[in-house]
């Protein structure tokens, strides 16, 4: 996250800088600052650069009686009625709504959208953006965007930004703190990019770039702001990898480990089985960075299941062996406890001092933690983000591995400069060519393409909503001969609270019904650490049959008897992380089951995704086609704000544009390598506001 170095008593002398806290935006107090940090916004470049999710046009509104079936309007009207129904017994919740101007009347309809009941109440005037439909031959509207119109004047007559909420914010809000901070910090915005590519270009200013983003005049206007963001973003990631790298070259501070790796040969003894041929390439490959001069920075891809982790802990032990520590890092809790279960037998067996470091664990057990990491006591440590922490300090980290790399960007890479160790990223989404090329610039590519013996493809299946009950049928069934069961419920963006409603609801449904008698338990992000814990383990035992989870469990984890994944609301996932989650079951030799369930609510284009991940079993190719259809900043999560990276440009799409970037770098780092010109200060500036000082120190010590 951005740093920010503001303090209100220096309110009245300094000047305004789009690093100030964004309680300096009038409109903004603590409690607002709060409920916007949650969405990534911390100072006021963060707030200017959360862009707007969609538009409404609402220069020239249509009418009901005007609405085309499939062509998305903007109407004003008048709720008439509003009625809230459990339609499906108790699953799901449907709020329906007939709205009406002076010439006609439509049926809206949300989905699962229970706190809308308190606004769509008869007799309020609402803005309604969506397409209509015909539905058992009525004219309806399905989940479409509103907003109410309030006391002062509606935003009529122009482009409205739309922006993506979370509880507490709302659009009409974020329209007015944005369009005050725009004019109260209008001149610190300053220009940040080399001034002859802005020039050339003949693209809008930053200034006039963030405005336009956010309150355009007119679409031509928007699309000029739009290719200057793009523009602005690509050429900040490739610089600071470039950054990034000649810092790792030039420092060369990395130990060259000199290892006969023994450890690591009585440790693949150990294992039941041998290693496959990609994952011995894939070692070999390992070894040879960890000798060489320009040391480790390698991207290891490889479908779920291929076998990842050995691969991982024999890397792990020839730091060790070297003598120095080596951290493993993964995204969850859960799949650092599970890591950490897994390694710890044979490492402890070979004499090697392996602990957990999680966010949850008691302060005095962090502390001994810190310590011994500190004092070197613990050669291998396993853990979350929590490991990269600042006041985690190491004795002689040598190797960093990091786990389901989706997580982790370039910041958090950055993060790692201060030691400086060898790393390893591994990620079951393979990340395309192209992609890879720009995100991933800095690391070199492994690849297992090959799956460990015996192993069947996932039969997979989507469930409609009359199949359901056949469905649980088939899991009471299959878990009394000790086959095991996830019932997966998606995390609904909106609250977190919802999720985990869905879930409890769930559980109190189907263990008084359809899945009475069966041993169930419960997972949700929620819980504390000690919680989930005792529910994985007894899951792990097979006391607990079916596990009910929000998605806590996407990634890594693994347990042998689970046979059946079932996912509902399927249509909310990503190919890729369903392809994943499904990776989760037929681990243990038995034949593994996907059930893909659907809402009422999902569209013709959802179900021809999700039928794409019915026919292929090939996760490199679901992941092409996942990253086609939703983008890299949703593909590789950089869309969440206060993570740098694609959220507005698309390097498969943009392909000129990152061309024009990487040259604007080269020519910057050639010209003037210390970055001391004003174009260079310039820069550097702005990836210390919005980098990390990491990145922008690495640029400085260049
Ligand atoms: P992923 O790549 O998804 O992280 P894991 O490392 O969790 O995969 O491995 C999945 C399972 O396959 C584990 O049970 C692991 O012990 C097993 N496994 C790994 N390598 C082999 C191999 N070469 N032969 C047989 N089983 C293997
Ligand atoms: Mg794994």
């Amino acid at each position: 996250m951005a740093s920010t170095r503001a303090h209100a008593e220096t309110r009245s002398t300094r000047p305004k800088s789009l690093e100030d806290a964004v309680q300096f935006v009038r409109g903004v107090g603590p409690s607002r600052a709060e409920v916007l940090r949650r969405v990534g916004i911390e100072n006021v470049d963060d707030l200017l650069t959360y862009f707007p999710r969609t538009y409404y046009d609402r220069r020239q509104l249509a009418t009901v009686a005007s609405l085309q079936p499939g062509i998305e309007g903007t109407f004003a009207a008048r709720v008439l009625s509003a009625t809230q129904r459990s339609p499906f017994r108790r699953r799901g919740n449907l709020l329906v709504a007939a709205v009406g101007d002076d010439t006609g009347i439509v049926q809206v309809v949300w989905f699962n959208q229970p706190y809308l009941a308190k606004h769509i109440q008869p007799g309020r005037e609402i803005l309604i953006s969506g397409r209509l439909s015909y539905f058992r031959g009525q004219r309806q509207i399905t989940n479409p965007e509103f907003e109410l119109v309030g006391d002062e004047p509606a935003d009529g007559g122009r482009i409205v930004p739309v922006y993506r909420l979370t509880s507490g914010l709302s659009q009409r809000y974020l329209r007015g703190v944005i369009a005050h901070a725009l004019e109260s910090y209008r001149d610190a915005i300053a220009e940040n990019l080399p001034a002859k590519l802005v020039a050339e270009s003949h693209l809008p200013s930053r200034a006039e770039a963030l405005a336009a983003m956010h309150f355009p005049d007119d679409d031509a206007m928007r699309a000029r702001a739009l290719e200057r963001m793009k523009l602005e973003e690509l050429f900040y990631m490739q610089l600071v990898l470039s950054v990034v790298r000649r810092h790792q070259s030039e420092r060369a501070s990395r130990p060259r480990l000199k290892v006969s790796f023994d450890l690591e040969r009585r440790y693949l003894e150990s294992l039941p089985f041998a290693l496959t041929r990609a994952q011995a390439r894939t070692l070999s490959e390992i070894h040879a960075d960890l000798g060489s001069d320009r040391g480790m920075n390698r991207l290891l891809q490889g479908d779920v299941g291929s076998g990842k982790t050995v691969v991982a802990g024999a890397a792990l032990l020839a730091a060790v062996e070297a003598g120095y520590q080596a951290a493993f890092m993964a995204p969850t809790e859960i799949l650092a406890i599970q890591h950490f279960r897994n390694l710890v037998p044979a490492f402890e067996r070979l004499g090697v001092r392996t602990s957990l470091l999680v966010g949850s664990l008691k302060p005095a057990d962090k502390k001994r933690v810190h310590e011994e990491l500190k004092s070197g006591a613990i050669q291998v440590v396993v853990g979350t983000h929590a490991l990269i922490q600042s006041e985690v300090v190491f004795k002689k980290l040598a190797l960093v591995v990091i786990d389901e790399q989706h997580r982790f960007g370039v910041r958090q890479r950055a993060a790692l400069l201060k030691d400086d160790p060898h790393i390893l990223v591994m990620t079951a989404t393979p990340i395309p060519r192209t992609l890879a090329l720009t995100a991933y610039a800095d690391l070199d590519l492994s690849v297992i393409d090959e799956m460990p013996p015996g192993r069947a493809p996932i039969k997979t299946r989507i469930v409609p909503p009359e199949k359901r009950e056949a469905m649980f049928a088939y899991i009471k069934d299959k878990q009394a001969s000790g086959e095991q069961s996830y019932l997966l419920y998606p995390v609904i963006e909106e609250t977190e609270k919802q999720d985990v409603e869905a879930a409890e609801s769930a559980f109190a449904e189907l263990s008084s019904g359809l899945l009475k008698g069966v041993p169930l338990a419960m997972l949700h992000g929620r819980m504390s650490m000690a919680e989930k814990d005792e529910v994985m383990n007894a899951f792990h035992a097979g006391v607990v049959r079916v596990l009910i989870a929000t998605t806590v469990v996407e990634v890594g984890v693994h347990v042998p008897q689970a046979t059946i994944m079932a996912i509902h609301h399927a249509e909310r996932f990503g190919l890729s992380q369903l392809h994943q989650l499904r990776g989760r079951v037929g681990r243990g030799g038995r034949d593994g089951f996907c059930f893909l369930l659907v809402g009422d609510s999902a569209s013709a284009d959802a179900l021809e995704r999700l039928e794409a991940i019915v026919r292929e079993a090939d996760g490199f190719k679901i992941a092409e086609e996942d990253l086609r259809l939703r983008g890299p900043g949703e593909f590789l999560g950089t869309r969440q704000h206060g993570v740098p990276g694609f959220r507005v440009s698309n390097p498969l799409r943009d392909r000129e544009l990152v061309e024009k970037a990487s040259q604007a770098v080269k020519s910057l780092l050639t010209s003037d390598p210390r970055m001391d010109s004003p174009d260079g200060r310039r820069c550097k500036a702005h990836l210390r506001a919005v980098w990390s000082d990491d990145v922008a120190a690495a640029s400085m010590s260049m």
